[in-house]
């Protein structure tokens, strides 16, 4: 078991340094392009989703846990930002609390498709952590 943990202040210009610093630490796995364009695409909008969502354009603590296990990546996106009131409807495509801002609804459902497990545990007041799990190699292997 290989492990990585960053911890960065929400300002908008370290969603690029997160995403790139754990496509780094992805590439241990020898990754296709494939794969590690889908990391970072999860990455991005978990981390965007703190900076714009958690703590409003305020500045607060992220920290990002990867940890590689075989040809497993799992991913930890933490903040202590304001927290999501009802994650099961959070998680639906198209659903935002920032439809005035221009944004979507569809991080959550990305990072979902990109990944092969995630989960998102929340609590009002104290933050929000999203966990993911990317298996590398794994279309290769098949037939
Ligand atoms: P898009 O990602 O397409 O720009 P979005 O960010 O609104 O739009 P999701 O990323 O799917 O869509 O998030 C859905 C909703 O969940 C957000 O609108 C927000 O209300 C809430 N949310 C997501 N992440 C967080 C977070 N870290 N802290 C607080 N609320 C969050
Ligand atoms: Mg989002």
């Amino acid at each position: 078991m290989n492990e990585m943990n960053l911890r960065f202040l929400s300002r908008s210009e370290n969603e690029v340094f997160a995403r790139n610093a754990v496509a780094a630490f992805a590439l241990l796995l020898n990754p296709t392009l494939s794969e590690l364009s889908d990391v970072k695409t999860a990455v991005s909008e978990a981390v965007t989703n703190c900076i714009v969502h958690a703590y409003r354009g305020g500045e607060g603590w992220i920290e990002i846990v990867c940890k590689i296990d075989g040809n497993r990546l799992h991913i930890e996106i933490s903040d202590g930002g304001k927290g999501i009131a009802d994650v099961e409807k959070a998680v639906q495509p198209f659903f935002t609390t920032l439809a005035d801002e221009e944004r979507s609804g569809m991080g959550f459902t990305i990072m979902q498709t990109f990944m092969d497990e995630f989960a998102v545990k929340s609590n009002m007041g104290e933050g929000t952590r999203v966990t993911m799990r990317k298996d590398f190699g794994e279309k290769a292997n098949v037939g």
